[in-house]
């Protein structure tokens, strides 16, 4: 098959039109059979209630191509079971796994010649989107559902692929609390984040590190997990009611206990962000972004004088690749072939 004639090695991570995408309606108890579609609109009612009390949620998962030609899927399953988790946050009806699994591969079928070839470094985007679109003006759950499922090619989140970024711990905005909906791919949360990271890089800074409600422990970043490399190798990630559970911090966490380190989650006090020698940001957008330095307050603490990724983080985003591309064999049953009739 002919791949679409896009310049893949420069593609930004962003938005940019495909064949089709799928659409599955929840009406009267159950969901449909989905349908495609190569419209970019969607029609919603002007009282739906995603729109009015933000009974939306997303999903993000890559689709990548081997060397061999062959398609793979990474760890499907477990953004179908996140998106129930945070379907049941926001009261919301959710697909069952079978169905979100249908949908992705239905979608990469039908934009089969927009899956960037293997060496580019890109990868095909699918973002899964659920949406209360029964009307509503009473706060209530909505009676009617929409689960959409698009594809789009995307590149590296930074534009090298693994550049070290600058952090500025957040000492103000709080993100999410517990009780709260930070456990959940909220599209909300993410409005309400975007004041901190509009913030941060007026002010030179890649993103902003958010603390917990108490402001003393680390949380997250506004999009990705955090995580910290001791000199004495472990790899240390705050375990919080309030954070999102990153699939590719949990992957991590495997390949980092393989690769020797010894494995802490659990509350992680901004001050022992002085006592790592690496830190990263964690997520599907950018795998791995090592952490250059981190600002709190006054203090600046360094961790890539050269601005250059460093060894830890190097060694973590190899072995994930490495099984993501399909280079090195896959022990965890990660990874899942989508074949083409
Ligand atoms: C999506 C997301 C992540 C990363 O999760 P992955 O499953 O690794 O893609 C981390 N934090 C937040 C707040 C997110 O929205």
């Amino acid at each position: 098959m002919d791949k679409a004639q896009l310049d893949y090695a420069s593609l930004p991570f962003g938005y940019q039109k495909t064949d089709m995408n799928v659409r599955y309606t929840w009406r009267n108890g159950e969901w449909d059979q989905g349908i495609e579609t190569d419209s970019e609109q969607l029609p919603l009612h002007i009282a739906a209630s995603c729109l009015h009390y933000g009974q939306a949620a997303f999903e993000g998962l890559k689709i990548y191509e081997t060397q061999d030609g062959r398609t793979l899927s990474f760890r499907v399953e477990d953004n179908a079971r996140r998106m129930q988790h945070s379907a049941r946050q926001l009261s919301m009806q959710a697909p069952s796994v079978e169905i979100f699994v249908e949908a992705v591969e239905r979608v990469v079928k039908a934009n089969r010649r927009f899956i960037p070839p293997y060496g580019t470094g890109a990868a095909l985007y699918i973002r899964p989107l659920l949406l209360g679109t029964g009307a509503r003006i009473g706060v209530a759950p909505a009676d009617e559902y929409l689960f959409l499922v698009l594809a789009t090619p995307v590149g590296p989140y930074f534009k090298n692929g693994f550049t070290p970024t600058k952090l500025i711990v957040e000492d103000q905005l709080v993100r999410a609390a517990p009780g709260g909906v930070g456990t959940a791919k909220a599209g909300g949360n993410y409005a309400a984040g975007m004041r901190a990271t509009v913030k941060a890089r007026s002010n030179g800074y890649g993103e902003a590190l958010y603390l917990d409600a108490t402001k003393s422990y680390i949380d997250e970043l506004g999009a990705a997990n955090f995580f910290g490399i001791t000199k004495d190798n472990k790899y240390v990630t705050p375990q919080s009611e309030s954070i999102l559970k990153s699939i590719t911090n949990d992957s991590l966490r495997t390949l980092a206990k393989d690769l020797g380190y010894t494995i802490e989650q659990r509350p992680v006090h901004v001050d022992e962000l002085f006592q790592f020698v690496e830190t990263g940001a964690c997520g599907t957008a950018a795998v791995i972004t090592p952490v250059e330095s981190i600002t709190w307050g006054q203090e600046t603490i360094t961790y890539l004088a050269d601005g250059q990724p460093g060894p830890h983080c190097t060694k973590l985003y190899k072995a994930l690749t490495d099984i993501q591309f399909g280079v090195k064999e896959d022990p965890y049953g990660w990874t899942k072939e989508i074949v083409f009739d």
